[in-house]
């Protein structure tokens, strides 16, 4: 297809993570004919997770990527058309639903399912971006395997840096976990098993002044906000868990959203503002993120938009 051709489509699904493929799994099941861009990660979050032990149906856990595997799987066996490719810009004035993916190629369609999900924030100093692969990560299931028997740093206090800080403990040989307050936001069982663990050293109270290092990390100076005590820490790893943001700037010109960036979406539906146009997953959700969740909101986008093509006789 050149670049001067528009392709018309039912019904637009972009990204691939849980919330995608359900919407995909209900839309190819409906007779929606779904075409789903994958986006820059295919198969989202679940892609750079180890075990996944709280979605519903798999006793024993699985792995994130066997998951989304599956997931892909079965969104396919239903005739969507899955295809590699990044939603670049959309156009969502005058009643237009165009998406460009990749720059290039443009699709106009009757529905547009987003579920972009939320990408890993960063601290923003200079030297977290400069030695970013070079020790500097944001993904301790990705790249811990690294570090094996090193000392590493993991900054955050939620879920996602509790659970990152029990697998490198289990990897490596020192864990310094850097908590700017003197309390942590993880859920008691994460921080139970944080605290159970003998090579897990928590710094309460700790800021990262600078990441040090030539060409790889070599240190980390923490700064105690209550004492102004900076300290250099000896470490080869340093890992960046602080959250999320939602990939939802592509769409800030024309859909309501938070001021964090999450789409809005009227209560109880997937619908925005722009009609047709259905979020789902964690670019609209900043409370639960869950896969669960973030699939159980593609059931409803899907079910939204075949409601929305037949009340406009589609
Ligand atoms: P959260 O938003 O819950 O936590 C982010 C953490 O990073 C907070 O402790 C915050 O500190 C800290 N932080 C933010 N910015 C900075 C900064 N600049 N410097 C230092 N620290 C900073 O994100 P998570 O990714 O941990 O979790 C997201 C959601 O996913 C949650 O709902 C969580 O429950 C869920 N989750 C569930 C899991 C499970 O059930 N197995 C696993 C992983 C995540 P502060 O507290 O001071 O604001």
């Amino acid at each position: 297809m050149d670049n001067t051709t528009i392709e018309k489509v039912q019904c637009l699904i972009i990204g691939s993570g849980p919330a995608g493929y359900t919407a995909a799994i209900y839309a190819a099941r409906a007779g929606l004919k779904p075409v789903l861009y994958q986006g820059l990660q295919p198969g989202g979050q679940l892609m750079i997770t180890n075990d996944v032990e709280n979605f519903p149906g798999y006793p024993d856990g699985i792995m994130g990527p066997t998951m989304m595997d599956d997931f892909q799987k079965q969104a396919a066996r239903f005739g969507t058309d899955i295809r590699f490719g990044l939603a670049t810009s959309v156009d969502f004035s005058n009643s237009a639903r165009k998406v460009i993916i990749d720059d290039t190629h443009t699709i106009e369609a009757e529905t547009i399912i987003i579920s972009t999900g939320a990408s890993a924030k960063w601290l923003g100093l200079p030297s977290e971006k400069r030695l970013n692969g070079f020790g500097v990560s944001a993904c301790a299931v990705c790249d811990g395997f690294f570090y094996r028997g090193l000392d590493v740093a993991i900054i955050g206090a939620g879920d996602t840096a509790c659970e990152e800080a029990t697998y490198l403990a289990k990897i490596c040989n020192k864990v310094y976990m850097l908590i700017r307050k003197d309390q942590m936001r993880a859920s008691v069982i994460m921080q139970e098993k944080v605290k159970n663990t003998p090579n897990i050293e928590i710094l309460w109270n700790s800021e990262t002044e600078e990441i040090l290092g030539e060409h790889a990390v070599e240190a980390v100076r923490v700064k105690n906000v209550k004492t102004g005590e900076l300290k250099d820490i000896a470490i080869k790893g340093f890992f960046v868990a602080i959250g999320h943001q939602p990939n939802s700037d592509i769409f800030k010109p024309y859909l309501e959203m938070d001021d964090s960036g999450y789409i809005i979406t009227e209560k109880g539906s997937t619908r925005t503002n722009v009609e047709g146009v259905f979020a789902c997953g964690d670019v609209q959700d900043n409370i639960y993120r869950q896969a669960v969740t973030a699939a159980g909101t593609g059931c409803m986008a899907a079910l939204d938009a075949e409601r929305y093509l037949v009340s406009k006789g589609l």
